[in-house]
């Protein structure tokens, strides 16, 4: 049984925000949320990093001081004693790594940045389109089963297409468009949560 953990508003803060509130960028706050066109938020993005003059350097900067949520290294540390674990995200492994690396280097499928020599960010690369959905049906093509977990928008393909989905600290609006999964708001009830769904997903028969 493998475990697909969403990594932004899970494990860490959301990365463009937290770079917004760093840099003093307001308009860096912009998500998914605000601007549903994630190619049309990203274009948008670049060109702010452009017109401040941000290379990737100082963006991987501002990163490496961000820490993981309170308890999120613990939390991972259980998760990976209990399930193989593979972190599936939007983001990219450009912005990744400082994060990574605090949380010991978890498996993460993520997307490229396109960066020119001189460390200017040019563009931006999804390895496949849907990422997330994807790698949660090939690994059940694989013949794992397969628990995801995410607090957004982004994740709801991947908990649809999953055994079984949890919703880790996710806004209101998903709650309410996505009741058909369970609702956990802390690590521990996010690990009760995971236990009690590995057991009745591996004894079907006793509810
Ligand atoms: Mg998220």
């Amino acid at each position: 049984m493998i475990a697909c953990l969403d990594l932004e508003g899970v494990l860490v803060p959301e990365v463009w925000i937290a770079f917004a509130e760093k840099t003093g960028i307001e308009k860096l706050r912009l998500t998914t949320r605000d601007i549903p066109d994630y190619d049309e938020l990203m274009r948008g993005r670049l060109k702010i990093l452009e017109e401040n003059h941000l290379k990737l350097a100082n963006i991987q900067e501002v990163i490496g001081g961000i820490a993981p949520l309170p308890g999120a290294v613990e939390f991972l540390q259980w998760l990976q004693s209990e399930f193989q674990v593979i972190i599936l995200s939007d983001t990219f492994y450009e912005f990744a790594g400082p994060l990574m690396t605090q949380l010991g280097n978890p498996t993460l499928f993520c997307n490229t940045l396109v960066v020119e020599n001189s460390g200017k960010i040019t563009d931006y690369r999804l390895r496949i389109t849907d990422g997330k959905t994807k790698a949660v049906r090939a690994l059940k093509n694989l013949n794992f089963q397969v628990i995801a977990a995410g607090d957004s928008y982004n994740d709801m393909g991947m908990l649809k297409e999953a055994h079984a989905g949890i919703l880790y600290c996710p806004p209101d609006n998903v709650i309410k468009e996505f009741p058909q999964f369970k609702v956990t708001r802390n690590y521990d009830e996010f690990k009760e949560a995971l236990i009690v769904t590995r057991e009745a997903l591996l004894n079907p028969s006793n509810p």
